[in-house]
């Protein structure tokens, strides 16, 4: 590019004396350049427009004009855009005409006589001149562009004058005028604060050996008041032992990191409550525990799950679980200003990921389920007031859709090293603790211990030997009578499941239907339950018994969706048995379930002409205008109360009261749990209309009961106190 090929070039002479024009010209085209003459101004600038030159030649002498200083104004003003150089001929030798030409933007100035071969050789050297600055020119625009189709900008400066240089595009990034002569100073003033400490440090460190290379993060202020992130990468380069450059780009990855930030949000964080995942947490655990191996810390992981979780899900539905969840989630972050957990390590995961973004300290695992890492404890009394701060965040009850829900939560720890060296293993071991605290009653917490392992595992065989048993059959229902106070006739009998386990004998109902309930087989469970009872009524019917009404107990889940109207009637159906003679029983827990649903079951199986009793009265946290609000024919005192109602004054006026209450209501009340002459004796006092208990009998065997009804064997017991009894009655 930087020969100058003189085929391909064109000068305009412009000179009024046509001798010498002709003689330049002739001179010109001999050295091959291409040439056009003009013989005056007006002809020159015409010339010009036409044929676009590479050069221009232009004598002051000139017809049209006087002097010819306008015509070089013009022609300078023309050919700067392209570059075209103007080479001024003069007959004056003088130095103000000189400098006057000069300031014009003329290239050269040539005094007559001339020397052609001078001449030609000054115009080879003006275009060769002048191709270089257009490449120059045209290199600086392709960078130019470049640069902001990169979104990148570049400096260099310079320590021997201590001036900064900076493109256009730096410019635009950091929101200067683009052709502002930006100075160091400018730029930090841009930076916020801290970030300026920042490179500062970072540059003098750099510096300090004039050499190396720097790569950094930081934001700029903008105008917008959104700052940006840019990548700032710089390189020293030496030129001698003292002097130096420093060549920098900067890049706009604002874009870049949200998009990168939003990956990060899906891949890592739960879309429900924005809080970070199971891969979040194992990744930041499988960080924490290589950290936690190097010094020889501790770590420990609490595993927290909501207990009958599906529970409220099924019933208020997934909307409003997610809502609880949320609800949840909150109330857990309380927890979190314990200083006792770090936040969740994201660079673990990113290394780049800007640290004021990492404050989640809790997890979400699934479902309702929660973790969180604590690596700052001395002794395990840490742990444990810091797990019962979590459970206590859930205490008060939650209010959704109108509904007071209780909910409790069951923990579970595990520690680094000594329940496990991986995260894998430590995730499953406090998953386990979590189960066994769950199995000891809920609302709790548990550390792992081997122990559990082997418990959980038995769980799990109890879990598949109940399915079995309901599958095939293998359960009992026995039958505990409910008697009248009034008549001393037997009012119903309430159907108890018992299940004798191959092996571990016995099992309790108060243990193996929460387990049901859990792993979804309480349906199951309930429909054979309701066929058994109908089954039995039948037959007693058959056997010539007077007629028994059996109360059937409900699980809350069975009010979630299954046909449980539907069942009863096929049950009773089946067996062509009257309604009358099967009744259901519902704890006060059904309440806190969807309350429309709840009704529309209540009122079906009302309507089938089956009773329903309200059981356990008086331990939920449910509120007597439930009593109007749904349709129960009975109401259970809770055994707890009768069981205290001689020794405490306060339970004594609890069941007086309920007693009061059920009568206003016209609401049949059972006493349930009588052990005792005296705690007959005081219901009879309080006209209670029915009780149950072992004091008239446990759950017995169908035939034990067909037993026992036929002998009437509860007669002589009701017979003292009902002589004793108030015989006002
Ligand atoms: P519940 O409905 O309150 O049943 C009464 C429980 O009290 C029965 O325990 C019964 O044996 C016991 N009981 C009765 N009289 C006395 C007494 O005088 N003293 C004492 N200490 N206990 C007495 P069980 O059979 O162990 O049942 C426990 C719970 O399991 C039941 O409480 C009920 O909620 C549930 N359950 C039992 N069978 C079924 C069933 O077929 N389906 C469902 N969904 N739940 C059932
Ligand atoms: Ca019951
Ligand atoms: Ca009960």
């Amino acid at each position: 590019m930087n020969s100058v090929n003189s085929h391909s070039h064109t000068i305009l002479v412009v000179d009024g004396n046509e001798e010498s024009r002709i003689a330049i010209s002739d001179s010109l085209s001999a050295a091959g350049f291409n040439t056009v003459e003009a013989r005056n101004a007006k002809l020159a600038l015409v010339y010009y427009k036409q044929v676009h030159p590479d050069l221009v030649l232009m004598d002051l002498d000139l017809p049209d004009v006087a002097g010819g200083l306008e015509l070089c104004a013009e022609l300078t003003t023309l050919a700067a855009p392209a570059n075209v150089p103007v080479i001024v001929l003069s007959h004056h030798n003088e130095m103000t005409l000189a400098a006057t030409v000069f300031d014009a933007g003329a290239a050269d100035f040539v005094i007559h006589p001339l020397n052609h071969l001078v001449l030609v050789q000054r115009c080879r050297y003006q275009i060769r001149a002048s191709m270089t600055l257009i490449s120059l020119k045209r290199r600086e625009r392709i960078l130019e562009h470049a640069e902001r189709i990169a979104n990148m900008g570049s400096w260099e400066w310079d320590s021997k004058t201590g001036e900064l240089m900076v493109s256009r595009e730096f410019n635009r990034i950091l929101g200067f005028a683009e052709d502002r002569k930006t100075s160091v100073r400018d730029v930090l003033e841009k930076l916020p604060e801290s970030e300026r400490l920042k490179i500062i440090r970072n540059f003098q460190q750099a510096d300090s050996k004039h050499q190396g290379r720097i790569t950094l993060h930081h934001r700029v202020s903008s105008d917008t008041g959104l700052g940006r992130t840019l990548r700032h990468e710089a390189r020293f380069v030496l030129h001698n032992e003292k002097d130096y450059s420093v060549y920098g780009t900067i890049h706009d990855i604002t874009e870049e990191i949200a998009h990168k930030d939003q990956i990060l949000q899906l891949a890592y964080y739960d879309t429900l409550t924005q809080l970070p995942n199971r891969t979040f947490f194992k990744t930041h655990l499988d960080h924490a525990i290589k950290q936690a191996r190097q010094k020889g810390h501790l770590l420990a992981v609490i595993l927290l799950d909501l207990d009958l979780f599906t529970r409220i899900n099924n019933s208020l539905g997934h909307e409003a679980g997610d809502e609880l969840l949320k609800k949840v989630s909150n109330r857990l972050l309380r927890t979190f200003d314990d200083a006792r957990c770090t936040a969740l390590n994201m660079h673990a995961i990113d290394p780049q990921a800007p640290l004021e973004n990492m404050t989640d300290k809790i997890a979400r695992l699934e479902g309702d389920q929660f973790a969180v890492l604590i690596n700052r404890f001395k002794r395990l009394d840490d742990i444990i007031l810091f797990v019962q701060k979590m459970l206590k965040q859930l205490v008060t009850p939650f209010t959704l859709q109108g509904n007071n829900i209780v909910l409790t939560a069951s923990a579970g720890i595990a520690l680094y090293p000594v329940n496990g060296l991986g995260s894998e293993m430590i995730l499953r071991n406090a998953d386990a603790a979590m189960h066994f605290a769950k199995s000891q009653g809920r609302n709790n917490f548990h550390f792992y211990s081997s122990d559990i392992d082997f418990k959980s595992k038995e769980r799990l065989s109890v879990e598949n030997d109940l399915r079995h048993a309901i599958r095939h059959n293998e359960l009992e229902l026995h039958y505990q009578p409910k008697l009248h106070l009034k008549n001393g006739g037997i009012q119903s009998v309430e159907a108890l499941v018992r299940w004798n386990h191959p092996v571990r004998g016995l099992v309790s109902p108060s243990q193996f239907v929460p387990m049901a309930e859990e792993i979804g087989l309480i349906n199951e469970l309930g429909e054979w339950l309701i066929n058994k009872a109908c089954l039995q009524a039948k037959q007693w019917n058959e056997s010539g018994l007077q007629p028994i009404r059996i109360a059937i107990n409900l699980s809350p889940i069975q009010f979630r969706g299954s046909p449980l109207v539907q069942m009863i009637r096929n049950g009773l159906l089946a067996c062509r048995l009257a309604p009358s003679q099967l009744e259901v029983e519902v704890t006060e827990t059904v309440l806190l379930e969807d309350t429309n649903r709840v009704l529309r079951t209540l009122d079906g199986i009302r309507n089938l002409g089956v009773k329903v009793a309200l059981d356990d009265f008086g331990t939920g946290y449910s509120s007597l205008s439930y009593l109007t609000r749904f349709p129960f024919n009975t109401l259970k005192i809770d055994r707890s109360f009768v069981s205290q109602c001689i020794r405490k004054g306060q339970a004594a006026a609890i069941i007086h009261t309920i007693i009061q209450l059920c009568k206003n209501l016209n609401l049949e009340v059972v006493a349930e749990g009588v052990e005792t002459h005296e705690e007959l004796k005081f219901l009879l006092d309080h006209r209670c209309d029915v009780v149950q208990g072992h004091y008239f009998s446990p759950a017995l065997s169908a035939e034990d009961l067909a037993q026992y009804v036929r002998q009437q064997s509860w007669v002589t017991l009701l017979a003292d106190p009902v002589t004793t009894a108030n015989p006002s009655r």
